[in-house]
C-alpha cells in the first residue's frame, strides 16, 4: 500500500526549474534523485555562459556540491588558499593591512566547468534541460497547478507543473511579478582576467578596501602562475565600477606587480543582490539562489547559500508536496537569521564609512586574523578569532 501511494505521488509530481545556473541545476539533480520529473528552462544556448562569478567557495560548500552532483573535484578546482591578504588603497598607495588565515581551505572553482558538469549529471539522471528557452510567465490555476509560459524559437508555448522552482538569478523579473520580492536592489561585480607573459608572484588572494569601492571591496585572485582575476564589487553603477577597475589596473596593478608585460583579457561580471527583501516561496512555488535575494552580505557570495537551500528544498519536497514553501522556509530559519544578522552588521559598517574604516582600525594592532568558518565569518571572528601581533 505504502509503495503504491508513493509511486502515485512520484508519478504526480512534475517540477519546472526556471534558470539553469548553479542554483537551478543543483536543485534539478536533487529533485531528480527523488524520482520526480524535472524540466530546467535556460534562456542561454550554453550552460555556464556568459560567465560572471569569481568562484571562491569554502571547503564545506565544495564538499556539498561534490556530494550532491557526484562530479570530480579535480575537474573543477583551479586553486586553493588558506589565507587572504587585506590591502588598503589610499589615493596614492596600496599598502598591506593584515592577513586573514582560514582553518579550512578556500577553493577557486571553475564556474563554467562546474555548471556544465552538473548539467551533464542532471541529464544523466533524466532531467530535461531546455536551452534557448525563456520563461515569460508563471500562472497558477484554481487547483494549484502552475502554467509555465515559455518562448522558444520565437514561439510561445506552455506546460503545466505541480511545482515550480524560480532560480532566475539576481535580476528577479519573475520573482517580482510573482510577488516573491517586495523590492529589488542589486550591486554589481565586474572583473577582468589579467594574463602575464612571465610568472607573477602572487600566491594568495588580495582583498582591497578603500577608494576602489565605497561599500564593498576589490580583489586580486591568482588563478595560476600567469593569470590573475582582478575585480571590484560596489553599489555604484556598472559603468563607474568598470572605470574604477580600468583605472586600478592601469595605475596600480602594473606598478604593484612591477610588470609592463600584462595583457587585460576579457571583462565579465554581473548583478549581486544587495537587499534581502524576497520571500522563499508560496505553496509549491519556491525560489532558490540569487532569485531569493539570499547571499552572504559581507562578500556577496551566493554559492554557500545555494547549497543550504537545495538541501532544505529537497527535504521539504520529499515530505511536504502540498505546501513545500512553508517547510522549505522553516528549514532555512537558522540560515536566514545568520544572514539577517550579518546584513545588520554590514549596514552598521556602511554607516560608519565602510570596510576601510574597520580595516584601518584593525591594522593598527593586528597582523593576522584567524577565521574558523569562511561561511560564517562574523561568528568565528566574535567567538574564536585569535589575534597575533
Ligand atoms: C562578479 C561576481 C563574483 C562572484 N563571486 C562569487 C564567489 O567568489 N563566491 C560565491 O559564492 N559567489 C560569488 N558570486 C555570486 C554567485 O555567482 C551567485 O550567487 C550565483 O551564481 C547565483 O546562482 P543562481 O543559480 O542563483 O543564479 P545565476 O547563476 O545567475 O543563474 C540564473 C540562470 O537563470 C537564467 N534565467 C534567468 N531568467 C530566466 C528565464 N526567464 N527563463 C530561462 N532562464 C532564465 C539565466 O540565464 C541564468 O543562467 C559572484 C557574483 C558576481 C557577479
Amino acid at each position: 500500500m505504502a509503495s503504491l501511494e508513493s509511486s502515485i505521488l512520484v508519478g504526480g509530481v512534475s517540477v519546472a526549474v526556471v534558470g539553469g545556473g548553479i542554483g537551478g541545476l543543483l536543485s534539478s539533480i536533487e529533485i531528480a534523485k527523488l524520482g520526480f520529473n524535472v524540466i530546467v528552462y535556460e534562456e542561454h544556448g550554453t550552460v555556464g555562459l556568459p560567465k560572471h562569478c569569481t568562484g571562491l567557495i569554502s571547503e564545506t560548500t565544495l564538499s556539498e556540491i561534490i556530494r550532491s552532483s557526484g562530479i570530480n573535484h579535480k575537474n573543477i578546482v583551479k586553486a586553493k588558499f588558506n589565507e587572504y591578504a587585506v590591502m588598503l588603497l589610499t589615493p596614492n598607495k596600496l599598502s598591506m593591512a593584515f592577513n586573514i588565515k582560514f582553518d579550512e581551505y578556500v577553493y577557486l572553482i571553475d564556474r563554467v566547468m562546474i555548471e556544465q558538469l552538473i548539467a551533464q549529471r542532471a541529464e544523466d539522471l533524466g532531467v530535461n534541460i531546455k536551452l534557448k528557452t525563456i520563461v515569460s510567465d508563471v500562472l497558477v490555476n484554481r487547483s494549484g497547478m502552475y502554467l509555465i509560459k515559455y518562448i522558444v524559437s520565437r514561439n510561445v508555448k506552455s506546460k503545466m507543473f505541480t511545482h515550480v522552482i524560480i532560480a532566475e538569478g539576481a535580476k528577479r523579473t519573475l520573482s517580482s511579478r510573482l510577488k516573491l520580492c517586495r523590492s529589488i536592489r542589486n550591486c554589481y561585480g565586474i572583473q577582468a582576467l589579467i594574463k602575464f607573459s612571465n610568472q607573477h608572484y602572487f600566491s594568495t588572494p588580495l582583498i582591497i578596501v578603500g577608494s576602489l569601492s565605497k561599500h564593498y571591496f576589490g580583489w586580486m585572485v591568482p588563478v595560476n602562475d600567469d593569470e590573475l582575476l582582478v575585480g571590484i564589487m560596489d553599489s555604484n553603477s556598472p559603468i563607474k565600477i568598470y572605470r574604477s577597475l580600468t583605472m586600478f589596473i592601469k595605475k596600480y596593478l602594473r606598478e604593484f606587480v612591477n610588470s609592463k608585460d600584462l595583457e587585460v583579457g576579457e571583462y565579465f561580471g554581473g548583478l549581486i543582490p544587495c537587499d534581502m527583501k524576497c520571500i522563499l516561496g508560496v505553496r509549491n512555488l519556491c525560489s532558490v539562489g540569487d532569485a531569493s535575494s539570499l547571499i552572504k552580505p559581507f562578500t556577496g557570495g551566493g554559492i554557500y547559500v545555494i547549497t543550504r537551500q537545495v538541501k532544505a528544498l529537497t527535504e521539504a519536497l520529499r515530505k511536504y508536496q502540498d505546501d513545500v514553501a512553508t517547510m522549505y522556509g522553516i528549514k532555512l530559519i537558522p540560515l536566514i537569521k545568520m544572514l539577517k544578522r550579518d546584513l545588520i552588521v554590514k549596514k552598521l559598517i556602511d554607516a560608519i564609512g565602510g570596510y576601510s574604516i574597520i580595516v584601518r582600525f584593525l591594522s593598527n594592532f593586528i597582523d593576522t586574523l584567524k577565521v574558523k568558518n569562511y561561511d560564517d565569518m562574523l561568528s568565528s571572528l566574535l567567538r574564536g578569532f585569535s589575534i597575533s601581533t
